[in-house]
């Protein structure tokens, strides 16, 4: 699933594509991706408006019209865009929309397993239905080990647990949540309210670290993410622990073992990443 180093990726390709352009012509060919929204009356609302920005908070994206509507996409499993610059995209069974542009480029959304989302909201709405949903972000220059902390604090579940809920951190996920825990070598089991400040520090690191590391490799690909353009990610083949049960810790040596934390496939070092509370 698309992390925030795979949502940034996709955005900062997007970005140029669609800002300052119009869309001219929409067509949603699944409800799934709008409901409980008629997609045809989605798409009739989307065209003519003017793209202003195209942003993003935690794992979604926010097409921001000058209107001061809002496009949320949601790419969730597997969901991905695709640009044409002469509006001559191949066949495709897994296209669910397609937005042609007043430039005559072409920008389709395709999703083979259809749990990503649209939805448009009204500008009163835009804020107040992402900042319920979605904490800090962890990239941004204020956010701080304090803001961790506050997120940590008096949380039994494991810590592992606690920094997938997305309002803890944004744009976290089972891939990078387990990056962070092997770079702060922190047990992905132990209690979230445990933690130490030295260890929240390392987290708080050690988190923005194993993001920007994915960032720097545009994202990364394991199913079906893919740029804009159809290029892959590559940041898989850096990852620490992530997907490499059997092989060494590249810090002690020790096989990464493999467990299940809040339901969620979990790779760790047994040897550096300590369980040392009860
Ligand atoms: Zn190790």
């Amino acid at each position: 699933m698309p992390e925030l180093p795979e949502v940034e990726t996709v955005r900062r390709r997007l970005a140029p594509l669609l800002e300052g352009r119009v869309f001219a012509d929409v067509e949603i060919a699944d409800a799934r991706l709008t409901r409980p929204f008629d997609p045809v009356e989605v798409a009739r609302e989307l065209e003519g408006e003017r793209v202003a920005a195209v942003a993003r908070r935690g794992k979604y994206l926010i097409v921001r019209f000058e209107s001061g509507r809002a496009l949320l996409v949601h790419l969730r499993m597997t969901g991905s865009f695709l640009h044409d610059g002469c509006g001559g995209l191949p066949d495709d069974p897994h296209r669910r929309a397609v937005v042609r542009l007043d430039d005559g480029s072409e920008v389709a959304y395709r999703d083979v397993r259809r749990f990503g989302t649209w939805l448009l909201l009204e500008p009163a709405d835009v804020d107040a239905y992402v900042d319920a949903r979605v904490g800090r972000e962890p990239l941004a220059a204020s956010y701080r080990a304090r803001h961790l902390a506050d997120g940590l604090k008096g949380r039994k579940a494991p810590v592992k647990a606690a920094i997938l809920d997305q309002r803890t951190v944004a744009g976290v996920g089972n891939i990078y949540a387990d990056e962070a825990l092997w770079r702060a070598q922190i047990h992905p089991l132990a209690p979230a309210e445990t933690l130490g400040p030295e260890e929240v520090k390392a987290l708080h690191r050690a988190i923005r670290r194993a993001l920007q590391a994915g960032l720097r490799r545009q994202g990364s690909t394991l199913r079906d993410y893919r740029l804009p353009d159809g290029a892959r990610g590559e940041a898989q083949h850096e990852f620490k622990v992530y997907g490499r049960g059997g092989e060494p810790c590249e810090r002690c040596g020790t096989p990464i073992d493999k467990i299940r934390v809040a339901g969620r496939g979990t790779w760790y070092c047994p040897s550096c990443q300590r369980h040392a509370r009860a």
